[in-house]
């Protein structure tokens, strides 16, 4: 039996949130806006406000695509129909004219939304000791990535954090077809494992899909928190 380690990636390998504010306040600056908590705060409930106004948010391949993650994804080529990719794309610039608004600014939305996606690619970054976790991790067991979004962002997040070529399989949701914590995204891990694979333990930051993973799995979890760096996370392989 080859032990398997199901891994998260947003919040657990790489910052998200945090990135994201990062992100934006260093948009604000370039545009030399007081780019202070209440700022940040003013441009993400913008972008929420946008993505959830529009109807569109609910198809499969996206229903898992935060607000803020919807500022930088690329919704060209997702396989949906182009009703629903036409009503998607321009997310980000609509929602930078909303918070631009909002900050009483004129300056010009489009620039702002490729601000965001140049400074917010940048900010893809492991977390100190995930590279050397994985290695050590990786030396007994499979390692899988299961993640909750649409494939282009979460592959592209993947890509460019440089841990791609760890992962021996990747379940998005978008791409899976089920939110992970359903049964269905659980299901198609379990195919996965067919006779000769066993999961070892879920790592994951969320107790709302990583744990439930791991609960309908009827796998161990390994909860990362401020407190427990995914870093620390091999002391918890009971497998070998
Ligand atoms: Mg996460």
């Amino acid at each position: 039996m080859t032990p398997v380690v199901i891994i998260d990636l947003d919040d657990c390998l790489i910052p998200d949130g945090t990135a994201a504010r990062a992100a934006i306040a260093a948009v604000l600056d370039e545009f030399s806006i007081t780019a202070d908590e209440q700022a940040v705060d003013t441009v993400l409930a913008a972008a929420r406000r946008e993505w959830r106004d529009n109807r569109r948010v609910t198809h499969r391949e996206v229903e898992r695509v935060a607000s803020w993650e919807a500022l930088w994804a690329d919704f060209h080529d997702l396989p949906m129909p182009q009703e629903v990719v036409q009503a998607l794309v321009g997310n980000d610039v609509r929602a930078w004219r909303l918070a631009l608004d909002d900050l009483g600014s004129t300056a010009d939305a489009t620039t702002a939304a490729q601000a965001f996606r140049r400074l917010r690619s940048a900010l893809v970054i492991p977390f100190p000791g995930v590279e050397s976790a994985l290695d050590s991790l990786g030396e007994r067991h499979e390692l899988w990535l299961a993640t909750d979004g649409c494939r282009s962002l979460q592959r592209t997040k993947l890509l460019l954090s440089g841990l791609a070529d760890r992962f021996q399989r990747v379940f998005v949701s978008g791409e899976v077809g089920h939110p992970k914590g359903t049964a269905g995204f659980t299901d198609a891990v379990r195919t996965a494992l067919a006779d000769d694979r066993t999961v070892c333990f879920v790592v994951g930051d969320s107790v709302t899909t990583d744990l439930l993973l791991a609960e309908t799995g009827g796998w161990p979890f390994v909860r990362i928190t401020g407190e427990v760096k995914f870093a620390g996370a091999a002391a918890f392989c009971r497998c070998l």
